[in-house]
């Protein structure tokens, strides 16, 4: 059976006080629920903080992005292996954010990917279309080109030990949610474009959807049969809207 989850991400919020009351609003309301299908991708400072906090409940942590490079004079960088060093279970690569606004290309999306799998972490793979390209009608077109990158680099089994986040760049952080209908469309040709390949591979894969996941419209994402959990943004960061979430995926 596929493994279902879901990531919260932070993305550049939070404060040592503030991350401690979430995550203490959040551990208990969790504790119990399930194991191994809960997670929350925080700012690298909050790391040490955050596994301390984490480290004997049902909720992973992980980081929003690594460096490609091993090691090295690479200033301001982060390692896959630094990210290990702090029980970093998930790493988010290639997030729309890092894509538009740093300029990330699928080729080095790619290769911070293998970095990610190198050091045994588990990539979340984000792919997803911008308005216009959904509008000009090539969103698959976009998903296979940015899935053929990390797929030529590493290999489709690869696959095994990451999970794909479907995250269409109109919905992120919009409020505007893709219906469950439009959801699962993508997540199917996504399974299908991967199954051309190796159709177990394609099976057994983690998909989340990512894009104004909220708790009122949760359930009926995560209902459809190729939406095996969501990638939380602003959701994740009030406790009882990520916890709603969480519950819907076990419910
Ligand atoms: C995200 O940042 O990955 C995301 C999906 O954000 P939001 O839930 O706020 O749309």
């Amino acid at each position: 059976m596929r493994k279902k989850l879901v990531a919260g991400n932070w993305k550049m919020h939070g404060c040592l006080a503030e991350n401690d009351q979430l995550l203490a609003d959040v551990v208990d309301r969790l504790t119990g629920l399930s194991s191994d299908q809960f997670a929350v991708c925080v700012p690298y400072p909050y790391l040490f903080s955050v596994q301390n906090t984490l480290k004997d409940t049902n909720i992973a942590w992980g980081a929003q992005n690594l460096s490609q490079f091993e090691k090295g004079a690479y200033t301001g960088e982060v390692s896959a292996a630094m990210l290990k060093d702090f029980g970093c279970r998930y790493v988010i690569v290639g997030h729309s954010e890092r894509r538009t606004l740093f300029n990330e290309s699928n080729v080095v999306v790619a290769e911070k990917y293998s970095a990610a799998q190198h050091a045994g972490i588990v990539p979340i793979l984000c792919v997803g279309e911008s308005l216009k390209q959904r509008d000009d009608g090539i969103t698959e077109t976009i998903i296979a080109e940015q899935l053929a990158e990390v797929i030529q680099r590493a290999g489709v089994e690869s696959l095994d030990s990451a999970v794909v986040a479907y995250e269409p760049i109109w919905a992120i952080g919009t409020g505007k949610t893709a219906t469950p209908q439009q959801a699962e469309d993508v997540h199917a040709f996504i399974r299908k474009e991967i199954a051309k390949q190796n159709s177990s591979v394609a099976d057994n894969l983690t998909i989340l959807y990512g894009g104004s996941v909220k708790a009122s419209n949760a359930l009926e994402l995560f209902a459809m049969p190729d939406i095996d959990g969501g990638l939380i943004g602003g959701a994740s960061l009030v406790a009882d809207e990520f916890v709603a979430i969480c519950r819907a995926l076990v419910h």
